[in-house]
């Protein structure tokens, strides 16, 4: 099944190779506006809404139509925000812990004299035995993110997710090359095209890269970060908003897990029937419904209208 078949005719673009007819004429619209940003998230909604359209026209997952390679997806949990108690953040990722959930992702960044002694209480609620992931949200300088990165993996943390700026790719590399060997470098949440994970990837940034199908021109995109990933021998994580990533993340190769986050994970349940299923510790798509397999829960979605 040919991904592109998914948004109208196929016509050759300016690199040469065959694109969605209706993706290419979205992007050269918006040309004078610029790609990165909002107007790159707005060409995602309707790309996504597009493949989902386009599996239910055909009765079938989106899953199934995109070729699902695997049935289900590891996921992290996340959250443990900057603003919480110790008493909260332990809550939170023990919680996720006994879930069955194998990894959890905390915020660290907003106070670094703090971020040793939160993530020693992050490792102390959830054991040795589930994975301790931090993300900085680019809040440090180069030496400070070193220095940590010592600090962390006196607690076993084993991936540092934005260091320094996702701007900085030197800063990235540095970070690559000398944090300690178990502590994988993470970035690509900002990624608005393909070619921005083109020259994360060939900077030798990140050991992981992630993408976000809400931001990087949707699913089409996302699959073109797999394909990138997988020319590349570099894994890929999504980014955020859980029950829109599933269907793509069973039918990339290159996918290791998915961004199990806290806020994004209440709004789906709150607002769609029909989201994906938590079994020990992955999510799985329910095979049973067409496209993404989410209904609006119109009633309750009722109040937030403007
Ligand atoms: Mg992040």
């Amino acid at each position: 099944m040919l991904i592109n078949e998914a948004l109208g005719p196929v016509v050759e673009g300016t690199d040469g190779f065959d694109i969605p007819a209706a993706w290419l004429a979205m992007i050269r619209r918006i040309r004078n506006l610029g790609r990165p940003g909002i107007a790159a998230m707005a060409i995602s909604g309707v790309d996504a809404a597009m493949w989902d359209l386009k599996a239910r026209l055909l009765g079938v997952p989106l899953a199934m139509l995109l070729g699902r390679v695997r049935d289900r997806v590891p996921v992290y949990g996340s959250g443990g925000f900057t603003s919480y108690t110790d008493e909260q953040l332990a809550r939170q990722l023990s919680g996720w812990a006994k879930q069955g959930i194998r990894a959890v992702k905390m915020k660290v960044g907003q106070e670094p004299g703090r971020d040793p002694a939160r993530v020693a209480v992050a490792r102390q609620a959830i054991g040795r035995s589930v994975d301790l992931f931090v993300d900085a949200n680019g809040a440090y300088s180069r030496k400070q993110a070193l220095a940590l990165a010592g600090e962390f993996a006196a607690e076993d943390v084993r991936w540092f997710e934005e260091p320094v700026s996702s701007d900085d790719l030197d800063g990235l590399r540095l970070l690559r090359d000398r944090a300690p060997a178990v502590m994988e470098i993470a970035a690509g949440e900002y990624g608005y095209s393909p070619e921005y994970f083109r020259r994360m990837l060939q900077a030798e940034a990140v050991d992981v890269l992630q993408a976000d199908a809400t931001r990087c021109l949707g699913l089409t995109g996302f699959l073109q970060a797999g394909a990138l990933c997988q020319a590349e021998a570099r894994p890929l994580s999504a980014h955020c908003a859980p029950a829109l990533h599933v269907a793509a993340c069973c039918a990339v190769p290159a996918v290791r897990h998915m961004e199990y986050f806290h806020d994004h994970v209440r709004i789906e349940r709150m607002l769609f029937e029909g989201g994906p299923q938590l079994v020990n510790g992955c999510l799985e798509p329910d095979l049973r419904r067409p496209g993404l397999g989410l209904e609006l829960k119109r009633p309750d979605a009722a109040r937030y209208a403007a």
